[in-house]
């Protein structure tokens, strides 16, 4: 049994507690926050997130899925919004495969008693941790009245893209760090519920407004409300600061996204009080130093939230990490395989999720585009052995994403091929076509 301090409660720290805990470990939390319950409205990032098949796997290990899944709302698929209100539809996975729209408030919650009514583990809020010594384990915290420092076993640094145990790992000899801002960032707004707590549109779907080079998409949320979110360029002819008055955003706003904007109340106000954000790409490695300190969640790798998988991936990090200590107790060689292995994973959904974002902005506005889709969803139901489409892999399974990632580009290899044959639009569910694939795929598997 160690004692074990967690630098940051939120999704990842305060999940990653409670495997610490159930280990035996005693485990001190410290949040730079105040008491989320306690306060009003939610601050911060993205209101809703989705869950996936990753992030459900990690909540159940430790026993909490059910509860969570009270209040998740299925997406069984993408509706896209084009600019004249016509609506198309892509199912996300097989019959009954979802993501799940989650509040971000509501699951930190449920993970935060789960932590505190759990003997093991202690949270104290409004603790900024100031510094950290990888080396030993030791970290600085500062309160509204004092400076304490705690001298543990081990440190976990889940403190976020801008963490501040990791910024004491960047001072070492060998720590290898990089941090891009992309040149799109977001802004939230919210349209409201219709009366008596109805669904304005489609409730168990997630809404896509793709245009080129900017999209809007929403999430529903259990009150009847959607939370919109708007990825848009920062600077440029067409960016946020370009949109410098409100009159100009409304303007362009509701040319360009006119069925949405005429379900949103009171945008003026909407767009002058919610912030803009900027989205930003982490990678580290390694992650450890020694069995004395580990970063995990985007403390090691903050990705762009187009495939919707940052969470899902940091819960993940926690489950892959309790499965390395149930082989070993060492937390040497534990913390040394998990940042290994694990690394490369990162860095593949990092890929990932940015070549989404071009997917949802761009491509899925494109007839040949969810064409592709449609050939690629027949053939893998035919053939479930032989094809499970990327974004199933991802979404759907427990896959490392580096194996997706690698056999995702085998199949758009593929699918470049027949795309390009003529008439593909009525042959698209021949039987010839799934043999050009078949081909594809022996050839491709005696190349190897
Ligand atoms: C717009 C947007 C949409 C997203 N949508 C999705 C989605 O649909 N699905 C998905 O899986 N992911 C999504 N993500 C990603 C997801 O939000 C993150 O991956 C996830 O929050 C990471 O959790 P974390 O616990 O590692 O970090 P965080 O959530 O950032 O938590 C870090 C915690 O550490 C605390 N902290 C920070 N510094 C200190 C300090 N010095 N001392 C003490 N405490 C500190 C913070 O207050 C915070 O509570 C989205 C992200 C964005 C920006």
């Amino acid at each position: 049994m160690k004692k074990i301090t967690i630098v940051g409660a939120g999704l990842v720290g305060s999940l990653l507690s409670l495997y610490l805990a159930k280990r035996g470990h005693k485990v001190q939390i410290f949040e730079r926050r105040k008491d989320p319950r306690k306060l009003k409205k939610s601050e911060g990032r993205s209101i809703n997130l989705a869950l996936s098949d990753r992030g459900w796997a990690a909540l159940k290990k430790i026993g909490i899925s059910d509860e969570v899944s009270h209040s998740a709302i299925p997406m069984f698929r993408r509706v896209m919004h084009s600019i004249d209100g016509t609506l198309s539809f892509q199912d996300y996975g097989k019959d009954g495969q979802a993501i799940y729209s989650v509040s971000r408030g509501g699951l930190n919650r449920i993970l935060l008693e789960k932590a505190e009514d759990d003997p093991n583990i202690t949270v104290d809020f409004n603790h900024r941790c100031v510094s950290a010594n990888p080396e030993t384990g030791s970290a600085v915290f500062q309160n509204d009245s004092e400076t304490i420092e705690i001298l543990n076993d081990a440190i976990f640094g889940t403190d976020g893209a801008f963490s501040k145990v990791r910024s004491a790992f960047q001072r070492r000899d060998g720590f290898s760090y990089s941090q891009e801002y992309i040149d799109h960032g977001y802004k939230e707004l919210t349209i409201p519920p219709g009366p008596s707590g109805t669904f304005k549109i489609e409730k168990e779907a997630l809404h896509i407004w793709p245009r080129g080079k900017h999209m809007l998409i929403a999430l529903p949320n259990l009150d009847g409300s959607f939370t919109c979110t708007l990825f848009f360029p920062m600077k440029g002819e067409v960016s946020f600061d370009s949109l410098n008055t409100t009159l100009k955003a409304r303007e362009f706003i509701s040319k360009v996204f006119p069925d949405a904007y005429s379900l949103m109340n009171d945008f003026d106000n909407q767009w002058e009080s919610n912030p803009t954000s900027s989205l930003v790409i982490i990678k580290c490695k390694p992650w450890n130093v020694g069995g004395r300190s580990m970063l995990l969640g985007d403390a090691s790798h903050a990705i762009v939230p187009f495939y919707g998988q940052g969470m899902n991936s940091g819960f993940e990090d926690c489950r892959v990490f309790d499965e390395i200590l149930e082989n070993s107790n060492d937390f040497n060689t534990a913390f040394e395989s998990f940042s290994n292995t694990r690394k490369p994973d990162a860095d593949a959904i990092s890929d990932l999720a940015m070549q989404n974002f071009i997917e949802m902005r761009d491509l899925t506005g494109q007839p040949k585009f969810l064409l592709q889709k449609k050939i690629e969803n027949r053939f893998s139901e035919l053939h479930p052995d032989k094809w499970v489409p990327l974004y199933s892999q991802v979404t759907f399974s427990n896959i490392p994403y580096s194996t997706a990632l690698a056999a995702g580009k085998k199949q758009e290899e593929i699918m470049k091929k027949i795309m390009k044959i003529t008439d593909i639009e009525s042959l698209w569910d021949k039987p010839k076509i799934d043999a050009i694939i078949l081909d594809c795929l022996k050839n491709d598997t005696q190349a190897n």
